[in-house]
């Protein structure tokens, strides 16, 4: 069959969830035997989020092919339990850097370079770029209906839909009805506004997603197919729900996938979806029986979308351990001034030390690193809470008072260092202090080789292991005798052996970190096999006390 496009957009107010209902579209649409792909496409004008704050856009998730993208296309891969690629994410920036650098080639020599056709060409190109076979493209734009910046997005949108013909494309909208406590109703006018706006720019709705706290009453459907111009059964309550994994099921029961196959014209008799792990997942989700408390020592306060994947690992893992996670947000900043650790850590029985960047907030972090190494508490750092586990040991433990990282800190004891140099498919990479900050980190997914006899080794139950990186800086393998001596070993590092990708304490019951990003691979059928062990051994520690 040939592909099916929906175009997923969103109005009235941000931070609606569209990436979630692109996902769950996506996981109806899979289990009913379809191949599914799912793209986003951002407005805005960094070429990628690689350099954006994670407190303004979220994290940056990085793709196994090496790509910096938006924190949707983690929901995706969750929620399809398969890789997207990096030909999956767009953003502004880079549609008008591919526009610009065609002009510069003389790609368009002799004609005026505009936004139609040339920018809504490149945005067209990529949503039909490097296709596979998949039945359907879900194509979600990001922003919402009404921002300058994705107008031409809308208007490429329109065009592709015209191309292809309106039979093999979709519009959903995915839109707020707010809920006025004072008339006890929720009130439908932004909207239509939201609706009407999508129209002027020629795009007429099929399918709208209300979120909303409460459900609509008919009458308000009514209302809403009448000044929408979409029929009433396309009309879709989206209701809160206390876990996204719910969503698939209650997208399943309001019929979505159903709406949209009939929008296609596509049997659905024909297609009988497996809802079966779907509901398994609900189910086990409400009826979790211990408790584990988890401390996340970090930088943006309990910021979750910041530490989105490390959030949604934490708890793949907890259910299948059957636990109910409670995790213990620590803004760092607050451990500074104080050596009162127990206060902050006496209820929990394991700490996280996630990815970061910068000095800010270090040091509360290896103080975190301190009390799990000295109180033998559970402790699994994470690219940046490796790096600072090294500097800490190295400080502490080896008795190298100004070990630190080059990337704060010049001249010290080098412990953590710039790797300048390093292979990446086959080609040789490099890299030095000045070179520019965007999508220069070693990126994506890099082999590594596990020691025997190893905690890690317990872990994977394997030898090669494949991990997805985002850092710029490497342990420096100069001062690994004098670690192994205190008892810090590399027991993972790349296959050539040059660069260290795992380190254990052996005389601890479980301290782990890694230089890899496990997190981005966990998902809800497949949780990550580290998670999971560092659970149990967090459960074990709650037994002990
Ligand atoms: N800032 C460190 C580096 O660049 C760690 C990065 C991370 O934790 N993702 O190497």
């Amino acid at each position: 069959m040939m592909a099916k496009f929906i175009f997923v957009t969103g109005g009235v107010v941000s931070s609606l969830g569209k990436g979630m209902s692109a996902a769950t579209i996506g996981a109806l649409l899979k289990a009913r035997g379809f191949k599914v792909r799912i793209r986003k496409l951002d407005p805005y004008l960094n070429i990628d989020p690689g350099t954006m704050s994670p407190l303004q856009h979220g994290e940056v998730y990085v793709t196994e092919d090496g790509a910096e993208t938006d924190l949707d296309l983690g929901h995706y891969e969750r929620f399809l339990s398969q890789n997207s690629h990096s030909s999956d994410s767009i953003s502004g920036g880079k549609i008008y850097y591919n526009v610009l650098m065609k002009e510069r080639r003389g790609d368009y020599l002799g004609a005026t370079v505009q936004m139609i056709p040339n920018v809504t060409d490149e945005i067209k190109e990529f949503i039909s770029s490097g296709m596979l076979g998949e039945d359907f493209v879900i194509c979600e734009v990001g922003g919402t209906v009404g921002d300058i910046e994705s107008l031409v997005f809308l208007e490429a949108i329109r065009q592709y839909a015209n191309d292809i013909g309106r039979r093999n494309a979709m519009f959903i909208h995915v839109t707020l009805l707010p809920y006025i406590d004072k008339v006890k109703e929720l009130k439908t006018k932004p909207t239509q506004h939201s609706v009407k706006n999508l129209l002027e720019k020629g795009i007429q709705a099929d399918m709208l997603l209300c979120r909303s706290t409460k459900p609509f009453s008919e009458g308000e459907r009514e209302k809403l197919a009448l000044f929408c111009n979409i029929e009433r059964s396309n009309i879709i309550p989206a209701i809160d729900v206390d876990s996204v994994y719910k969503l698939p099921e209650l997208y399943y029961t309001a019929g979505v996938d159903q709406r949209v196959l009939e929008h296609f014209n596509i049997k659905s008799e024909d297609y009988v979806p497996d809802m079966n792990k779907w509901e398994e997942l609900a189910k086990k989700i409400d009826s979790l029986k211990d408790k584990v408390n988890i401390a996340l020592v970090v930088k943006y306060g309990d910021a979750s979308d910041a530490y989105k994947s490390l959030n949604e690992a934490l708890h793949h893992s907890a259910w299948a351990e059957n636990l109910d996670i409670n995790i213990k947000w620590i803004n760092t900043e607050t451990l500074e001034n104080t050596d009162d650790m127990d206060s902050f850590f006496r209820d929990v029985t394991g700490i996280i030390v996630p990815g970061g960047f910068g000095e800010r907030g270090t040091v509360g972090k290896m103080k975190g690193i301190s009390y799990a190494r000295v109180s033998n508490i559970p402790y699994f750092g994470i690219c940046f809470g490796l790096q600072l586990a090294v500097i800490e040991f190295a400080r502490n433990v080896v008795g190298i008072k100004d070990a630190n990282t080059t990337e704060f800190e010049h001249p010290c004891s080098p412990v953590i260092s710039l790797m300048t140099e390093w292979i990446s498919k086959g080609e040789i990479e490099k890299r030095s202090q000045d070179s520019d900050k965007g999508g220069t980190l070693r990126l994506g997914s890099y082999p590594c080789r596990i020691v025997e006899n190893t905690l890690a080794h317990s872990i994977y139950n394997t030898e090669f292991i494949h991990e997805r990186h985002r850092h710029r800086y490497e342990m420096n393998t100069n001062y690994e005798a004098a670690y192994a001596e205190k008892g810090l070993h590399v027991t993972g590092r790349s296959p050539d052996g040059v660069l260290p990708e795992i380190i254990e304490l052996k005389t601890h019951p479980f301290f782990l970190g890694v230089q890899f990003h496990p997190e981005f691979k966990s998902t809800p059928f497949k949780p990550h096999p580290i998670f999971s062990n560092f659970l149990r051994a967090a459960k074990r520690a709650e037994k002990q006390k």
